[in-house]
C-alpha cells in the first residue's frame, strides 16, 4: 500500500511496510534491491520516497527505548522516537536538549537527517546535537559511529542516503525553564537596521510576517528563566501580547505552548505547539531557505519585494537564527544562518509557480533550502552550496556501493552509484 507524507501534498511511490523488531528490519533491508527509511513523514517533497519496485520501511513500530546516561550527559534513543516522547522522558529525568523544532512530533532520525532546527542566534540545529549513530546498511551490518569518528560530522545529515539509522545518540543538558512572550508590530526599519539586536534579545527569537504588512506582525521570543533581559513590556517598542496567539491569526490558540510568560519546562515550551495535540495532517506546504547571516538583511529587502508576488499562497512567513556548524549537508555548514520560512497554503501548483522568483532572489544570496521541505533548484544552484558534497558522496558510496538508498531526489543531487 502506497500512502501520503504528513501534508498530503507527497504520495509515495514505493509500498510502506512497517517491521516491529530489528531482526525483521535487516531482513527487508538486505533483500529489497530499492529502499529508504520513513520517519514519521514531515517532509514536504520526494525526499524520502523509494521508486514504485522499492520498499519504504516505516521506523514507526520499531523499537523506542530511551537511555539517558548521566555520566556521559547523553541519551540513546530509537531513530523512529518523535521529539515529543524523548522530551517528557528527559524533562521527568531532569535532563533537556538544548533546542527543539516548531513540532514535537517528528521522529528524531528524520529530523536530524535533514538538518532541522529551532531558532537561536547560539543554538545550533537538532542535527548538532548528535554525539552517535548505529546505521544499518544494505548488506545488513550495523555501523556505529561516535564522537570523534571524522564520519560523524558527514553521517549526522544523512538525507537517509547511508541506511536505516536505528539508533541515535544526542547530547543533553541539565533541565531548565523557560518563558515565552510575543510582541505584535515590530517596525520594519528596527528588524533592518538592529536585526542583530533584535534576534539576539532571547534565547530563541521568530519574526512572523506576511511580508506585505507595515510591521512585522509577531515577535515570538523564548527567555531563560533567570536570564538577564532588556526585554520589559515592550519589544523595540512593540507592546507584549496579553491573549495567547497562533502564528497564523485566524488559527486557534489552544495548539500552540503556553505564553504569555508563564515559567515552565523546556520540553513544554522551546517547540512553538504542543504534541498533546496531534494533527494527523495539515492543510499547509512548506518550504526554507537559509541564507548565511551577513545576506540576512539583503534577503530580507528581497522577499519584501516579492511580497505582491507570493501573497496569495503564503499563510505565514517565519524568520529565526541557526548557528553555524561544521557538519557536511547542514545547511548552516560553515556559517550562522538566518532561516527564511514560508507556510503556504496547500497548493502544489500556486506555490511552484512562485517558487522561481523566491529562489532567484535567494539562491544567489547562498541561501541552502531546507532538506525536507520544497523547493524547485530549477537551475542546480544548491550542489555548489555545500563545499563538503564530494565527500558525502564518497562516504554515501562507501556505505551504500550498490546504491540501494540511492533515490530520485539522491540522483539529482549526488548523481547515480
Ligand atoms: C508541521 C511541520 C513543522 C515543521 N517544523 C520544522 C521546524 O521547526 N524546523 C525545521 O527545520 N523543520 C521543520 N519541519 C520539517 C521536518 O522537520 C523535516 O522534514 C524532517 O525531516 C521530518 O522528519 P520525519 O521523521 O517526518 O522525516 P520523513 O519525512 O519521514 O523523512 C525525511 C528524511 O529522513 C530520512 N529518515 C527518516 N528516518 C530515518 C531513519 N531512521 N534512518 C535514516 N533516514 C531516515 C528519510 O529517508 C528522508 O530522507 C516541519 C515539518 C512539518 C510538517
Amino acid at each position: 500500500m502506497s500512502d501520503k507524507n504528513w501534508a498530503g501534498n507527497y504520495q509515495y511511490s514505493a509500498r510502506i511496510v512497517r517491521p516491529r523488531d530489528l531482526d525483521d528490519l535487516r531482513e527487508i533491508v538486505t533483500r529489497a534491491p530499492k529502499i529508504r527509511a520513513l520517519g514519521s513523514r514531515h517532509s514536504f517533497n520526494d525526499l524520502a520516497d523509494a521508486d514504485a519496485a522499492g520498499v519504504l520501511v516505516s521506523t514507526a513500530d520499531l523499537p523506542s527505548e530511551i537511555r539517558i546516561d548521566a555520566e556521559s550527559r547523553t541519551v540513546a534513543v530509537g531513530g523512529g522516537v518523535r521529539y515529543g516522547d524523548l522530551t517528557r522522558d528527559l524533562q521527568s529525568a531532569g535532563w533537556a536538549l538544548h533546542n527543539l523544532a516548531s513540532l514535537p512530533h517528528i521522529s528524531v532520525a528524520g529530523a536530524i537527517a535533514t538538518a532541522t532546527h529551532g531558532s537561536g542566534d547560539r543554538n545550533g540545529n537538532l542535527s548538532t546535537a548528535v554525539a552517535g549513530m548505529r546505521i544499518l546498511t544494505a548488506s545488513g551490518e550495523f555501523v556505529d559511529l561516535v564522537r570523534g569518528d571524522p564520519e560523524l560530522a558527514g553521517a549526522a545529515v544523512s538525507l537517509g542516503a547511508l541506511g536505516v539509522v536505528t539508533q541515535v545518540t544526542l547530547d543533553i543538558l541539565p533541565t531548565f525553564d523557560v518563558r515565552q512572550r510575543l510582541f505584535g508590530g515590530v517596525q520594519w526599519d528596527v528588524v533592518l537596521d538592529r536585526f542583530d539586536a533584535v534576534t539576539s534579545a532571547a534565547y530563541s527569537v521568530s519574526l512572523f510576517t506576511t511580508w506585505d504588512e507595515d510591521t512585522v506582525a509577531l515577535a515570538w521570543l523564548k527567555e531563560l528563566d533567570g536570564a538577564e533581559t532588556t526585554i520589559g513590556d515592550d519589544f523595540f517598542g512593540a507592546p507584549a501580547l496579553t491573549e495567547p496567539r497562533h502564528m497564523i491569526p485566524t488559527m486557534d490558540a489552544r495548539n500552540t505552548t503556553q505564553q504569555l510568560g508563564v515559567v515552565g519546562p523546556w520540553s513544554e515550551r522551546l517547540a512553538h505547539f504542543r504534541f498533546e495535540f496531534t494533527p494527523s495532517n495539515g492543510a499547509e506546504i512548506q518550504s526554507e531557505y537559509l541564507v548565511p547571516r551577513a545576506q540576512a538583511v539583503d534577503a530580507i529587502r528581497a522577499v519584501r519585494e516579492l511580497a505582491p508576488v507570493i501573497a496569495p499562497v503564503l499563510q505565514i512567513s517565519e524568520i529565526r537564527t541557526v548557528a553555524s556548524d561544521d557538519l557536511w549537508l547542514s545547511s548552516a555548514y560553515g556559517t550562522d544562518v538566518v532561516g527564511f520560512h514560508f507556510t503556504w497554503l496547500r497548493d502544489q501548483a500556486g506555490v511552484e509557480a512562485v517558487l522561481p522568483a523566491l529562489e532567484a532572489a535567494l539562491l544567489p544570496l547562498g541561501a541552502r533550502p531546507h532538506w525536507g521541505k520544497l523547493y524547485l533548484d530549477e537551475d542546480a544552484v544548491v550542489p555548489g552550496l555545500y563545499p563538503r558534497l564530494d565527500d558525502f558522496r564518497a562516504l554515501a558510496e562507501r556505505f551504500d556501493p550498490e546504491g540501494a538508498f540511492r533515490n530520485a531526489f539522491l540522483t539529482r543531487l549526488l548523481g547515480s552509484v
